[in-house]
């Protein structure tokens, strides 16, 4: 069985032409995005072309990014548990780094949610026998196609070994020696299947892709994502952490408790904002040219989710949520 990516061989091929134009990666690096036309296409050039950087986030722990959504990697004597995989292309190159930073074998890996830049490993770790833990809709996910409006992306029915074989609902605990892990699921937000991961005592929150530092973020409205699940998620993980604790984003450099506090006003202003243009009868069009993200593109703007996309999936998760009958 093959993963369906249809977009992906067109957006690998602009990678190749971006490529052979620049003749490097320094142009490449992290927040600055290709020529794509599709989020996706412009995510996955950047995800294809961007070092894969190895950061310290505490004694045993690492993030990996650069490669797809960030990865977390946490030591314990014998082992290694990794949270989310990267994409499929650049796995390999993944595992090195891995065990380069670690010297233990992952034998757990945890996946945030269930998109490819998230999961594209997930063959490469499920095949050489390591447990795969997940929110339960991220299984149901993976098992089918899925199409994520706004966005060009369409993916899903990913191989048995690649599916997450330990499944939970709303929360559950791992330890990795001293290190207790506490899984949470707040209800849909980014997707239906987000986990939000507390390390403790390090004080480390890996939040996955309800929080990209610092881009507009997407929301996938058919995965039952929405802005009102998103800003519920924001609250409880505000309320969870404090000013010391490290905060991995989706995608971006590490965080602090300030920059989550920042990006919860944007979303909530922003909300605010095109729930006026919705309650005035405008229509999606009439609301993209309303610039109701204006002041804040300048900071949060230049990802691969344009200020256009990001107004057209807020007003459709409040269209959505405003009509009982949808
Ligand atoms: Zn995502």
């Amino acid at each position: 069985m093959k993963n369906l990516r249809n977009v992906r061989p067109a957006s690998a091929f602009i990678a190749f032409v971006c490529a052979a134009v620049i003749s490097g990666t320094a142009s490449q690096a992290a927040g600055q995005v290709g020529t794509g036309e599709t989020v996706i296409q412009k995510a996955t050039e950047q995800f294809e072309s961007s070092p894969l950087k190895t950061t310290s986030l505490d004694k045993g722990m690492w993030m990996f990014s650069g490669d797809g959504g960030n990865a977390t990697a946490i030591v314990a004597e014998s082992s290694t548990l990794l949270i989310d995989s990267g994409i499929d292309s650049r796995v390999s190159e993944l595992g090195d780094a891995i065990f380069k930073a670690t010297g233990r074998p992952v034998t757990r890996l945890v996946n945030t949610h269930w998109h490819f830049d998230h999961t594209g490993g997930n063959v490469y770790f499920g095949s050489g026998g390591v447990t795969i833990l997940a929110q339960e809709n991220v299984k149901k996910r993976l098992s089918s196609v899925q199409n994520v409006p706004f966005t060009g992306l369409r993916d899903g029915h990913y191989p048995t070994q690649a599916l997450p074989t330990v499944n939970y609902a709303d929360s559950t605990t791992l330890q990795q020696d001293a290190q207790k892990l506490t899984l949470v699921n707040y209800g849909p937000a980014h997707t239906d299947g987000d986990t939000i991961i507390y390390i403790a005592p390090a004080n480390i929150a890996v939040v996955g892709d309800i929080f990209s530092n610092h881009f507009y973020p997407i929301i996938d409205l058919a995965s039952g994502g929405s802005i009102d699940g998103m800003i519920h998620s924001v609250d409880q993980i505000l309320a969870q952490t404090n000013g010391q604790t490290k905060i991995v984003p989706g995608h971006g450099p590490v965080a602090t408790r300030s920059d989550l506090q920042d990006y919860r006003d944007l979303l909530v202003q922003v909300r605010q904002r095109i729930k006026v243009l919705v309650a005035a009868g405008k229509t999606i069009n009439e609301a993209v040219a309303a610039a109701p993200t204006k002041d804040f593109d300048a900071k949060w703007g230049s990802g691969y989710v344009s200020p256009d996309v990001f107004v057209r999936m807020v007003f459709t998760s409040l269209m959505d949520s405003s009509n009982p009958n949808r």
